[in-house]
């Protein structure tokens, strides 16, 4: 009595089971299809061939002797290049101008002091091109501090300030004229608001597919030091992000307004993907320990060709 009663609660449910696996392996019916939701009604027909499926590669797992084998391979084949050594140090002048342009009449003495007239400049730029200097950017000599990337003989870099709308009307045409670039510090704000004191976007623009570098000065002339994160993303990193959406060109390189810094400024200033940055300390001999503390030779409104020269040469 157990017996057959237990057997026939094995049959229920096996036949159950058989039924369901014929409905499901049977093609559905067209009131059934109905009723299924399907979300593309008209399914294309699978192909006859199923795609080979992807199947994952077995990840090398390099062992000890395999390395050594590879070592070997590599030294007997194609040994490394040696690496060139970096250089210690750099004497490149990094040139300091704000103003090149006719002095207005009202200029005061620092006024006077930030501005090169035209005439000067472009006696000064005869004097360099006279004295076998080639143009570089901070960019060449960041390459040769950190690559040993070479620099022409008797390198110099020719750096201004602030952005004036004179780097566009008569700087970039001199320096075109002797075949020289230049380094251009911009700010933002200015030339957000049309000053028409300063550049604009489409003239850096030019300027940058003209061989020149345009880089940071921040977004307004302030004093970075003492200021927070924030203030300083805003305008370490809004000055590039800016300059790099307007000109195409990438910035990599950032001036300190009026040279002053902390280590908070430095510190955004690396995180926001610069490579260095200048002051207006005085120097001419730059190492990898110094990138972010460049120093410059200011040229004064006030100089001669001759103490003009002097400066440039360390004399
Ligand atoms: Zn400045």
């Amino acid at each position: 009595m157990r017996k057959s009663s237990h057997f026939v609660n094995l049959l229920i449910p096996t036949g159950i089971l058989l039924g369901l696996t014929l409905l499901l392996a049977a093609p559905l019916a067209p009131d059934i299809q109905a009723v299924v939701p399907s979300p593309t009604p008209a399914r294309a027909a699978p192909p006859s061939v199923a795609p080979p499926s992807p199947t994952p590669l077995p990840s090398p797992t390099p062992t000890a002797a395999a390395w050594e084998r590879y070592q070997l391979r590599s030294n007997d084949e194609s040994p490394l290049p040696t690496p060139r050594p970096l250089p210690e140090s750099a004497e490149v002048p990094i040139l300091m101008y704000h103003y090149v342009e006719p002095l207005p009449p009202n200029a005061d003495r620092f006024r006077r002091d930030l501005t090169v007239l035209p005439e000067n400049f472009e006696a000064q730029l005869q004097a360099l091109a006279d004295s076998g200097y080639h143009t570089v950017s901070l960019t060449d000599l960041y390459l040769y501090l950190t690559y040993g990337t070479p620099l022409p003989p008797k390198p110099i870099i020719l750096t201004f300030d602030d952005g004036y709308r004179d780097a566009y009307t008569i700087i970039l045409p001199l320096l075109q004229q002797y075949g020289f670039v230049g380094t251009f510090f911009v700010l933002a704000t200015p030339t957000h608001y049309e000053n028409p004191n300063y550049l604009t976007w489409a003239m850096m623009r030019e300027m940058a597919d003209a061989g020149m570098e345009i880089q940071g000065h921040g977004r307004d002339h302030v004093d970075l030091r003492g200021r927070s994160t924030d203030f300083l993303v805003y305008q370490i990193l809004g000055i590039k992000e800016a300059v790099e959406y307007h000109t195409g060109q990438a910035v990599h390189f950032f001036c300190y307004p009026s040279g002053q810094y902390d280590d908070d400024v430095i510190a955004v200033a690396r995180s926001a993907g610069y490579w260095g940055a200048v002051t207006t300390q005085y120097g001419r001999v730059h190492t990898r320990e110094d990138l972010f503390a460049l120093h410059r030779i200011r040229v004064r409104g006030t100089d001669s060709l001759e103490s003009f020269m002097a400066h440039v040469e360390g004399r």
